[in-house]
């Protein structure tokens, strides 16, 4: 990898003078990606000798005849190494030509998930979205799907690559026809510059010289048009942004902040901005490797050394003093979903923006977008692939700007908090102002007071399990227990609040999410209160249970699994519920159609298949009395 990056690093150096293309290629397999991929390298001449040699006898066995060359055979024999074990995945290729250098971003991936692509798309100018015209004369989802990401990351150019033409007898009103199509769905984007080219990826028609097969199109083939589009690119002239990657410090008299320009200038002795702490200095150096610079512009690698001891640290963002970003910590954003477990309201992720880290929950889903009509559909989830508009709030500010203005600083990804994987991509349209506005009122009696007035220290003892574990029974035989020991209890009990509060929630996978998220808060407000609060709730999701403990201060959370094999709990049935379920009478129920997540360490477990009510009672109250709640 690290020799990639330094023979890279030579080779980019060497081709300075030229500049740059970024592009993305949005398609599958199928679609003719690879072999167009393949084919572009190969006339960039960035196939070795070896690799050359190996794939003229590939493409011989694999029946093709006369020296054609299979790149489908080069490209997918190359991702499939890679595709082993990594979230996200995009492998930057790098060739030129004498006009210009490219890097095209190879996605590689399962079709289904589009998250190599929008990862591969946030960085570039240009797209070339490949379409199989013989498959298809309609736009096909995909193609739908493809374009709106690429519109939706900022990508103004679009090639609608129309492939596959020698099967359809290079016919001139096939592609016309589907060319129409596609231009009528891009203005609808507002996409503007699309150039439609006809081509086969495999025949070489269009891709590198004109085709003589289509005499009748008189636009450029794809890679004279690649070598020659204009790309405006105009960051230069935006206020400094520079998101700080580390702190560098390498002696006690040298302490300067790395990152990369984001866009503007930098120059020594302007005057800059740090946030969120929003404390100001003057650039007193700008150190790179090879040298100091007086001035240093967006894309440039840089440390910056400033006159004056500030507060900074890694996620911080640096700007011009006179034109700071904003910070906030609840948002609107566009997510787009990239996880087969569904995006719920009310769930908790970690996001990481840039390098920042927080905690975020998306509070509402405004809605979902229809890839095939681009209506606004009114979802209480978003699948895998769907895109939505949701209100975001996060536990911290951070400093940000709309995605429309800064494609570093508007976009984030979302991370499954218990596998770590990348499950969502978003970009920010605006902050909400709200948070300014709602303000944590604090009162003159503290909870330390309310909770020293009852002589107690409160907590939350949670229990989860399935339906006729015994949660109910032992959650009321605990709270006699400790009321006769003089404690102040109550007890919130899934059955008693779906009466109440959460009359309106049902028993589906995002219900159930929102469910304990307004019992973990009533909670926290009753700990708050200074009661030791007994929760009794199936709670099946491990998520659900960690967003609860996070809730809860330090000692304040105690997670009891009240444990009984699934054929125990159905004899017992207390409440007939197991045979409707079985009837089909009842759906969506926990254990027999609807999952529950076991806790893997749990505070206490108590195996009610073994143990009576009294014995669960007592091992409790141990527990209890080694965390001092028992007395004050
Ligand atoms: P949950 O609240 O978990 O749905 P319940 O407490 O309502 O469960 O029902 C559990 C049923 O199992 C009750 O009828 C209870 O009497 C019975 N039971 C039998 N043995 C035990 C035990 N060791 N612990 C708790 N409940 C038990």
């Amino acid at each position: 990898m690290n020799g990639d990056v330094s023979a890279l690093d030579g080779y980019l150096r060497a081709q300075e003078k030229k500049d740059l293309l970024r592009f993305i290629t949005c398609g599958s397999v199928d679609d003719g990606k690879s072999t167009l991929i393949g084919r572009l390298l190969y006339e960039g001449g960035m196939l070795l000798d070896d690799q050359l040699d190996s794939l003229k006898g590939e493409s011989a066995r694999a029946g093709l005849q006369g020296g054609d060359l299979d790149f489908a055979l080069l490209v997918d024999g190359l991702s499939a190494e890679r595709e082993q074990g990594i979230t996200i995945d995009v492998a930057y290729r790098f060739f030129m030509t004498d006009k210009r250098k490219f890097i095209v971003a190879d996605t590689p991936g399962h079709e289904q998930y589009t998250r190599n692509m929008a990862t591969g798309a946030s960085t570039a100018d240009l797209a070339i979205i490949l379409a199989d015209v013989h498959r298809s004369s309609e736009l096909l989802t995909q193609t739908r799907r493809h374009s709106y990401i690429c519109s939706m990351l900022g990508i103004r150019h679009i090639v609608l690559a129309v492939n596959k033409m020698d099967l359809v007898r290079y016919d001139q009103s096939v592609f016309e026809a589907y060319a129409a199509r596609y231009r009528t769905f891009a203005r609808q984007l507002g996409l503007t510059q699309v150039e439609c080219i006809p081509l086969s990826a495999l025949r070489g028609d269009n891709v590198v010289a004109p085709s003589r097969h289509m005499t009748w199109y008189r636009g450029p083939a794809l890679l004279p048009y690649l070598e020659t589009v204009e790309i405006g690119r105009q960051s230069t002239t935006r206020p400094l942004r520079m998101q700080v990657q580390w702190v560098n410090r390498p002696t006690a008299e040298f302490r300067g902040f790395a990152g990369t320009v984001a866009s503007g200038i930098v120059r020594t002795s302007d005057r800059i901005k740090v946030l969120p702490s929003a404390q100001e200095a003057l650039v007193s150096r700008i150190v790179t490797r090879d040298a100091d610079l007086d001035r240093a512009v967006d894309g440039q690698a840089v440390t910056l050394v400033l006159d004056r001891e500030i507060d900074v640290s890694r996620g911080d963002v640096i700007c011009a003093a006179d034109a700071p970003v904003s910070i906030a910590d609840q948002f609107v954003a566009h997510v787009l979903w990239m996880a087969s477990e569904a995006l719920m309201p009310g769930r908790t992720y970690l996001i990481k923006a840039g390098t920042v880290t927080a905690q975020a929950t998306v509070t509402t889903l405004k809605h979902r977008i229809s890839i095939d009509t681009l209506e606004h559909i009114a979802a209480r989830t978003l699948q895998l692939n769907e895109i939505g508009l949701c209100n975001i709030s996060l536990d911290r500010p951070i400093a940000f700007e709309p995605y429309g203005e800064s494609r570093e600083l508007g976009s984030f990804i979302l991370i499954d908090r218990i596998t770590n994987q990348t499950i969502g991509m978003g970009l920010i349209e605006f902050a909400l102002r709200r948070a300014d506005n709602i303000h944590w009122q604090s009162f003159e009696v503290s909870r330390t007071a309310r909770a020293a007035q009852k002589n107690q220290k409160p907590a939350v003892i949670w229990f989860t399990g399935l339906s006729g574990s015994g949660k109910s029974t032992i959650a009321a035989a605990l709270e006699k227990r400790l009321y006769s020991l003089g404690r102040h209890t109550y007890v919130l009990d899934g059955d008693n609040v779906r009466h109440g509060l959460n009359r309106d929630l049902g028993f589906t996978d995002a219900d159930r999410v929102e469910n304990i998220r307004r019992v973990a808060e009533v909670a926290r407000l009753m700990v708050d209160a200074g009661l030791l609060v007994i929760v009794s709730f199936i709670s099946p999701f491990r998520s659900e249970r960690t967003t609860a403990r996070n809730l809860m201060g330090e000692g304040e959370f105690l997670e009891v699994f009240v444990d009984a094999p699934l054929e125990v709990c159905e004899a017992r049935d207390p409440k007939g519920l197991y045979k409707k379920a079985r009837q089909q009478e009842l759906m969506n129920f926990t254990g027999i159609d609807s999952p529950y997540e076991a806790p893997e360490t749990p505070d206490v477990r108590l195996d009610t298949s073994r143990l009576p009510v009294e014995a669960a009672v007592e091992q409790l109250i141990r527990v209890l009395e080694a965390r001092g709640l028992t007395k004050a």
